[in-house]
């Protein structure tokens, strides 16, 4: 077996998130990259980076950077989150904590509905958005970003994916993201679209220099 000496580290690349939800379809989506992929957990950083910017773009980038300055190896991170319409884009950035950080997904979607009790149906368009961004030792960051374009449902249905997926109505689907199957959503996510410009970049990477970490 290879043990930690013989690691190359210009093919191992982190996958620097704590959300379980983004993290399987984070690992799901960067399957077939030829490199091997490794979580927080497998390179044991305990430490939380604290998302302070006030976009997905800044918040992605200060994850992948100073993760990657952690661990050393390339490292994708990303920040993504809703934005609905009626109530001037939020909870945008806030997505994870909307209404504090001891409501779970289910209390954080009740509270999105109440906040929308007096907005007509019309009104309810949302989308989500996904920046991610891959960071190289010495070499800088890159960003590539997706988003998809929906309607909250006062009706939440559904059991697959995470988060808001339960309230995103997606009508060329006639569906909430959280009736669609996994791979079907790939297809069409914010994560998805944003994920999938990142693998081609490194598959570039990896044709012009044979690695991508110095
Ligand atoms: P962060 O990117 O870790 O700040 O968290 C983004 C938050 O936005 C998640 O915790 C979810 O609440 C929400 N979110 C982002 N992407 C999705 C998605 O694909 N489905 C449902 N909720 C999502």
């Amino acid at each position: 077996m290879c043990g930690r000496n013989c690691r190359n580290l210009n093919h191992e690349l982190l996958v620097a998130t704590r959300n379980k939800g983004k993290l399987g379809e984070l690992l799901n989506l960067l399957q077939g990259t030829h490199y091997e992929l490794l979580s927080l957990e497998n390179v044991d950083i305990q430490h939380e980076v604290e998302e302070t910017g006030d976009t997905f773009e800044a918040n992605a980038i200060l994850k992948a950077e100073e993760y990657g300055q952690m661990a050393g190896i390339v490292t994708i991170a990303d920040d993504s989150g809703i934005e609905v319409d009626a109530l001037d884009g939020a909870p945008g950035v806030l997505s994870a904590r909307y209404g504090g950080e001891e409501l779970d997904d289910q209390g954080r979607n009740a509270l999105l509905l109440k906040n929308l009790a007096n907005v007509p149906d019309s009104k309810l368009t949302a989308r989500f958005r996904c920046v991610v961004a891959l960071s190289r030792p010495n070499q800088g960051t890159v960003t590539f970003n997706g988003s998809v374009e929906g309607f909250i449902t006062r009706n939440p249905r559904g059991i697959n994916g995470f988060g808001y997926d339960p309230l995103f109505y997606f009508p060329p689907k006639c569906k909430t993201l959280a009736q669609i199957p996994a791979e079907e959503k790939h297809s069409i996510s914010h994560r998805g679209k944003a994920v999938h410009k990142a693998v081609q970049y490194l598959r570039r990477m990896v044709q012009d220099f044979g690695e991508i970490s110095s």
